[in-house]
């Protein structure tokens, strides 16, 4: 059976050949699935009901299953969905303020290999990489299930999108190019894998990078972040203003705020000097508790505190918005749940 999520313009039309109908039809087949995101065949009703019952003996739209769906005060919308291997991975769609953005969290593994110590995701260890389709396919039931057009991508979920990079590259290029979505409305968010950041900034697109820092100096990053012990801040630093030059695009920041532990006055101005010569904005994300450690969230006070210093030091500083904080809509924490 052939699972029509996934497939290109030009893979449909294998289909439709077989089937001895036109290109058309594989353009209304195309549309149907990404523009439109129907569920089944049925539903694709400007084909005619002979074509479509053809269609049905050798096709299905998709085999992922939604197994969990959980639906936060704020409207954030929180997926666990079921690959037909059984493996599940979380994705997550954000509204915000602004209703015509519409912003699909998507993971890119199933686990994460990098471990860092404050992230469930880690603490589940490397299970597998998703497959480009595998990774569309959370955009899809997204758009399937709410009936509603996503605007914007964000590679946040489970999982280290620099170690997965060919499927992650796959999968941008059909958001862009069969999604319909600009490329500078994609995210690909790393822990820092140095080699693989030259090799983005050398493909040259027009997508956003964000850095997960998370820490202002070495000592303090080690403790976060085993990677740093293999790519460190300093070589990171390289790496980011290559990507700069090469690319001209400014860099996101991710910074999670722990109290006592990375958000003092020292660290703000600290940090503050580490990126003073990076073309960078900064996300500011306090600390969402998890069972299994015991980091805290620092209060409000020293969240603007820390805020107020950086943009002293002429950064433009967002605060995240605690987004599905009642559902754990934080990196993953669902599945952690789940198990
Ligand atoms: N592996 C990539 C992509 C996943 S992004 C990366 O780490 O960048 C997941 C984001 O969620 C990261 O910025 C991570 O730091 C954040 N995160 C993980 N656990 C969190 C928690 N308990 N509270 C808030 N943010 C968390
Ligand atoms: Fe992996 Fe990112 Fe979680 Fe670190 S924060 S363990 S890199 S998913």
């Amino acid at each position: 059976m052939e699972i029509l999520s996934g497939l290109t313009q030009s893979e449909i039309e294998k289909i439709t050949d077989e089937l001895k109908a036109s290109k058309f039809r594989a353009r209304q087949i195309h549309n149907w699935i990404y523009l439109k995101s129907v569920s089944s065949i049925d539903e694709m009703t400007d084909l005619s009901v002979k074509f479509r019952e053809e269609l049905k003996q050798i096709a299905t739209v998709s085999e992922t299953k939604i197994k969990v769906k959980q639906v936060s005060s704020d409207g954030t919308i929180k997926y666990l969905l079921e690959y037909p291997d059984g493996e599940c991975v979380e994705t997550v769609l954000m509204r915000f303020d602004n209703r015509a953005n519409l912003t699909a969290c998507v993971s890119s593994q199933v686990g994460c290999a990098v471990n860092c110590s404050f992230c469930a995701t880690g603490k589940r260890g490397f299970i597998r990489n998703l497959t480009y389709k595998e990774i569309i396919e959370q955009v899809l039931t997204i758009q399937r299930d709410t009936g509603l057009k996503v605007t914007n991508v964000v590679f946040m979920g489970q999982g280290e999108p620099l170690l997965n990079l060919d499927q992650v590259l796959k999968a941008m290029e059909i958001f862009n190019e069969d999604f319909q979505i600009g490329a500078r409305r994609l995210t690909v968010s790393t822990s820092g894998i140095i080699p693989q950041i030259y090799k983005l900034a050398d493909l040259n697109l027009q997508s956003t990078l964000a850095i997960s820092l998370h820490a202002p100096n070495h000592a303090i990053r080690s403790k976060l972040m085993q990677i740093e012990n293999k790519y460190n801040m300093d070589e990171l630093k390289k790496a980011l203003k290559y990507y700069v030059n090469q690319t001209g695009r400014r860099i996101t920041i991710e910074y999670l705020l722990i109290k006592g532990l990375n958000d003092t006055v020292e660290a703000a101005k600290e940090l503050a000097h580490y990126l003073h010569d990076i073309k960078c904005n900064i996300n500011l994300i306090p600390y969402n508790p998890t069972a299994q450690n015991d980091y805290k969230r620092p209060d409000n006070k020293s969240i603007m505190q820390f805020k107020y210093l950086l943009e002293h030091s002429g950064k433009k500083v967002t605060v995240r918005l605690e987004r599905g904080a009642d559902i754990d809509a934080a990196c993953g924490q669902l599945k952690g749940k789940v198990d």
